[in-house]
């Protein structure tokens, strides 16, 4: 099991996780995927494309919303277009991305840099 903490200031950002393969893309779009989350909770898996850690929406309570301008777009939720929109609760430094509307596979993308993985041990 690993744990997330913000690099920062050391802050816990998740609750235990288990590393899963991360999900391929469908040959074909159907569009069945999207408005659900892509991973399971309590999971994370690394994006072979972009390096990001990824997590279920709702994998990430240690942290909160950003303020910043723009940042909570989206039709119904915020979709994660315009920046990072999650912070670290503690200390306010940004470390994901929250895509959650409607017509997005649903996750959280935590920006690799500004976290530390942790083996908790099996
Ligand atoms: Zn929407
Ligand atoms: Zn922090």
């Amino acid at each position: 099991m690993f744990v997330i903490t913000c690099a920062s200031c050391g802050e816990l950002l998740t609750d235990e996780l288990r590393q899963v393969p991360f999900p391929p893309t469908p040959k074909k779009f159907t569009g069945e995927r999207l408005g659900l989350p892509l991973l399971q909770e309590g999971t994370y898996a690394i994006n072979p494309e972009t390096g990001a850690l990824t997590l279920h929406p709702d994998g990430a309570p240690g942290t909160g919303p950003h303020t910043g301008p723009g940042r909570q777009n989206g039709c119904c939720a915020p979709d994660g277009l315009d920046g990072p929109n999650l912070v670290c609760a503690d200390c306010g430094a940004e470390v994901a991305t929250l895509k959650s509307d409607c017509w997005q596979e649903q996750l959280v993308a935590v920006i690799p840099e500004a976290v530390e993985v942790h083996w908790m041990g099996p």
